[in-house]
């Protein structure tokens, strides 16, 4: 399999060359040439796979420069009970006939970036070890990412992490997961400012290229292709738990900010998993939203963006939705660095109302969507509770109520549930009065030693931390 750009690059890389890198060198992000197609009978023999074996056929599709055993051992040793706390890894929770939610949140970091996160961290030591090289991770995190990231990595051999947060910004819940981590190879930095001031460091000090080769600067974020691959598994698990047999369709609702989880939903469809519609379910801070019912895409400035009960959907630019566009767009890649490249950056929107491919969006590509507001969180939550004895977190809460406008008889739908209520106590207090319980292994965590430097959104600071930091793994 080899990975081409979708701003139109076409030399050609393999898996391990771009698990390291970020971006394609025109700006573009990795996609794979072409989607394997997976058949109904193949479909049946997976049905009895457990989740580790699954993923490494699905693995096998799109990775051919690792030897098979050794990938398979690399998902067996992530998809275990022990991390992810039951035997099926993501089961499927029915609230009632026909609808469900998968918990893709029983990780390290109780959020479904552990799915991915997890997988990454064996796969970056692996690949390291084989080249002989070392990497030094730098991000940025508002909360879910960097823990997932932080808790991949914690004790990996050839990975140091070094993760920027805005100061005292975090939930007391995340501040405590992420700085008790004691492990040599984590560096927390707290930036006084705000997410975007820590998100504008790392891209200063990834676009200082000398700085970046000679630190050899890594990232984990939500484009790397590895992550979204390994998100498409738990599709194909969701639905062999919602169908018997396979030619029978299912729908998934999601959660979306970056655009990470419901690409990977899209992926799978282009697969040929039998999916229904993929149901983009967004906060107040619906620029997802308005692009599938109006087919523009606008994104939205930091003031524009709202803080919401699901901060972890509150972005306003969905950095892995260029990859649905080129799919869209034919897989030209001229007409998506067109789009990307020139009226996003000049303008900051694009509009495609009156292209013909816009009409496909729902009819070839079963995307539709739905925002859900403070209230509706509120309410959802609530309702979940009462009528279905289950408490959810905020953000699958947004998935829960635009679920629910989009049930079509005889089509189980699937929420993708994206974290636990813990994480986010505050809001479920407000909206039932009761404390979310806490997971045996976080009791007490808020009491630990912690450990972070605090520092002012200075990126010649930042880059002599690294410096100090980066010797020898
Ligand atoms: C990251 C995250 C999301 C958004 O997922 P994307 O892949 O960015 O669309 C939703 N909910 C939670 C809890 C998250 O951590």
């Amino acid at each position: 399999m080899q990975y081409i750009s979708t701003r139109g690059d076409q030399s050609p890389k393999r898996f391990c060359d771009i698990l390291l890198a970020g971006l394609a060198p025109d700006g573009g992000l990795y996609l794979p040439e072409h989607y394997p197609q997976v058949t109904a009978a193949t479909l049946d023999v997976w049905r009895s796979l457990p989740y580790s074996e699954l993923a490494f056929e699905v693995l096998s599709l799109y990775i051919d420069d690792i030897p098979s055993a050794d990938l398979r051992a690399l998902c067996a040793k992530t998809y275990t009970q022990e991390v992810f706390g039951t035997e099926a890894i993501a089961p499927l929770t029915k609230l009632k006939d026909g609808f469900y939610i998968e918990g893709l949140s029983n990780g390290p970091t109780l959020a479904f970036k552990d799915m991915a996160m997890q997988l990454l961290g064996n796969l970056f030591e692996y690949e390291l070890a084989r080249r002989g090289e070392t990497l030094n991770i730098l991000g940025a995190t508002s909360g879910d990412t960097g823990s997932a990231a932080e808790y991949a990595m914690r004790g990996k051999s050839g990975v140091r992490v070094f993760m920027t947060s805005p100061h005292d910004r975090m939930s007391p819940f995340q501040q405590a997961q992420m700085f008790s981590l004691l492990d040599d190879n984590i560096h927390n930095i707290t930036i006084d400012g705000v997410f975007d001031d820590c998100q504008d460091i790392v891209k200063a000090v990834s676009s200082d290229l000398s700085f970046k080769t000679s630190m050899r600067i890594g990232t984990v974020n939500s484009i790397n292709w590895a992550r979204l691959m390994a998100q498409v598994v738990y599709y194909f698990a969701g639905y062999l738990q919602a169908t018997q047999t396979s030619d029978q369709r299912v729908s998934f609702a999601v959660p979306s900010g970056n655009f990470g989880n419901v690409c990977a939903g899209h992926v799978a469809r282009m697969m040929g998993l039998p999916i229904d519609k993929l149901v983009v379910a967004t906060n107040e801070n619906n620029v997802l939203d308005e692009f599938f019912r109006a087919g523009v895409y606008r994104v939205r400035a930091s003031a524009e963006t709202f803080e919401t009960s699901s901060p972890s959907m509150d972005i306003s630019k969905a950095s892995n939705f260029e990859r649905f566009v080129f799919d869209l767009m034919g897989r030209d890649g001229a007409a998506t660095k067109r789009l990307f490249d020139d009226s996003l950056r000049t303008t900051g929107s694009f509009d495609l109302s009156a292209e013909p491919a816009f009409a496909s969006v729902a009819t070839d590509y079963g995307f539709i969507s739905g925002t859900s507001t403070h209230a509706n969180r509120l309410a959802t939550i609530k309702s979940t509770l009462a009528d279905y004895g289950m408490l959810i977190d905020p953000h699958t809460a947004d998935g829960v109520k635009v679920a629910a406008e989009h049930l079509i008889p005889g089509v189980p739908m699937i929420v993708l549930e994206t974290a636990l209520p813990i994480k986010f106590a505050q809001t479920i207090v407000e909206a039932t009065g009761l404390q979310p319980p806490c997971p045996a292994k976080f009791e007490g965590i808020e009491n630990l030693p912690k450990r972070s430097v605090r520092m002012s959104a200075d990126v010649e600071g930042v880059k002599s931390f690294i410096r100090k930091h980066a010797g020898a793994l």
